[in-house]
């Protein structure tokens, strides 16, 4: 198991995303599938402002994945970033009040602006598996005032994780430095296929 999607069939080790792609990130995990009631409270959460939920995110993420968080030992805790016009609309980065909630419970630093995301990237669900990669090369990387800032061992903290190319393409420009182990801990994740 590497992305920690329910699988279909207990014996096969590898959904169907991980299977097809080789996965740059080493290993993470996601506490609920991202079914019609998870949706709405994430969609609440972040279009509707809702920011009180993240408290209720933060414990029970803490509930299941404290002891194995910190196992893995991160140094730091790194949120996918949002475009800039992005931040500006919403007002906030889902993925980084997830991650400072964490962080302040598990005593890991956070660092919200390590990663910048470069291009309005287009909403990934409405691509194709093709699409999606082009879509996202190039669109992360470290953010200049961090250039001499290495982590040996990085979590990535993000609210959805669908079929791991986000997670992936910032594990990438992570890897590309010092880091050796990209790790990711997801609220959310779709179901294997
Ligand atoms: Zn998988």
């Amino acid at each position: 198991m590497k992305c920690g999607k329910p699988l279909e069939v207990e014996e096969q080790e590898y959904c169907f995303d991980c299977s097809k792609n080789v996965f740059q990130y080493t290993k993470g995990y996601a506490l609920w599938v991202y079914d019609r009631n998870v949706k709405k409270s994430i969609a609440e959460f972040k279009f509707h402002n809702r920011r009180e939920y993240c408290e209720y995110y933060v414990e029970e993420l803490i509930r299941f994945y404290e002891s194995k968080i910190l196992a893995l030992a991160p140094q730091v805790l790194i949120p996918v970033p949002l475009h800039r016009s992005k931040l500006q609309e919403r007002g906030f980065n889902q993925a980084a009040l997830l991650a400072l909630g964490l962080g302040r419970t598990l005593g890991i630093p956070v660092v919200e602006n390590y990663l910048l995301r470069h291009q309005k990237t287009k909403a990934q669900k409405r691509l194709n598996d093709k699409e999606r990669v082009i879509n996202l090369t190039d669109a992360f990387a470290v953010n200049p005032k961090y250039q001499n800032v290495n982590y040996s061992n990085v979590m990535l903290v993000d609210d959805i994780y669908t079929t791991g190319s986000t997670i992936d393409a910032c594990a990438k420009v992570l890897l590309q430095k010092s880091t050796k182990e990209v790790y990711f801990i997801s609220l959310a994740i779709g179901k294997g296929y």
